[in-house]
């Protein structure tokens, strides 16, 4: 495997002379190759046992009616779950920084993709009473990777559901700034986010508060996964305080297509 280093330079006065540089990259590619098929592997040998340790424990729930092995088995049930979403997260990961993901941006009908995505995070929402409002009345297509799009959404609704709290409202917005990009906004009315940290969570399980985020079920690889998508779309995600309180995860990208990956 060769990668081109820069475009070809003309040598001297001759026009037929070039001169090419490429990197040898087999390496680099194996290695690559070998973390990717290892994660693929641990993630599915993962996979089985943990999904036997949910099914038993899920059967045997409804059947314990003191209250001690009760919780116990809740234990056990929510453990296994977020174990399941680590591991997808840990897939996710590695395949957008190994770049072997298929990064296909195509016209999205934003109106209507919220809409989608307001009925696959109600039924969460609504365990808490949150409200999610969506605003996005000007603009149309907007050029992005559907799955990608959808996963940072989700991430980030799911992020402002747990740490707000209940009966408050969450609001996605969608608009065009004054350069013409796009900025879709997830504000919540959460405890927002110290002004130190504002970097810092986006890095791979970083925690403002780790028994916090443990307690509500995250990976502490949701933000690092939404930098990624962010960046696979030229574009970049930061935080900001909301209005009223609270935290604005702001996702600023072209949106124009076709892009180029
Ligand atoms: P986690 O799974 O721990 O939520 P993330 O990468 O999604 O991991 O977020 C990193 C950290 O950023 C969280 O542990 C939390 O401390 C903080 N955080 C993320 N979203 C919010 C939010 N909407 N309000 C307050 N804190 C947040």
């Amino acid at each position: 495997y060769f990668r081109l280093r820069h475009r070809p330079v003309q040598v001297g006065r001759d026009p037929s002379m070039f001169l090419i540089l490429v990197q040898d990259m087999t390496e680099e590619y194996n290695t690559r190759r070998m973390r990717e098929d290892f994660l693929q592997n641990a993630s599915h040998e993962l996979k089985t046992p943990i999904t036997s340790i949910r099914g038993y424990a899920e059967t045997l729930l409804p059947r314990i009616t003191e209250e001690t092995p009760h919780r116990f088995l809740e234990g056990i049930v929510r453990n296994a779950e977020r174990m399941d979403r680590l591991i997808h997260d840990m897939v996710v990961i590695s395949s957008l920084e190994s770049r072997a993901y298929p990064f296909s941006p195509e016209a999205i009908d934003m109106p209507a993709f919220l809409d989608d995505l307001k009925l696959l995070v109600e039924g969460s929402l609504n365990q808490k009473r949150q409200r999610l409002n969506i605003n996005a009345t000007d603009v149309r297509d907007v050029f992005a990777d559907r799955l990608l799009l959808e996963h940072l959404l989700v991430n980030l609704v799911s992020n402002a559901s747990r740490y707000s709290p209940e009966e408050s409202s969450i609001t996605i917005s969608v608009s065009r700034n004054a350069r013409g990009r796009f900025e879709l906004r997830v504000c919540d009315q959460g405890p927002g986010i110290p002004e130190a940290y504002r970097e810092k969570i986006f890095e791979r399980f970083f925690r403002v508060d780790t028994d916090r985020s443990r307690k509500e079920g995250g990976t502490g690889l949701g933000l690092s996964i939404a930098r990624h998508v962010a960046r696979i779309h030229s574009g970049s995600i930061h935080v900001e305080d909301a209005p009223g309180g609270g935290a604005c995860f702001v996702f600023v990208f072209s949106g124009a297509g076709p892009l180029k990956a």
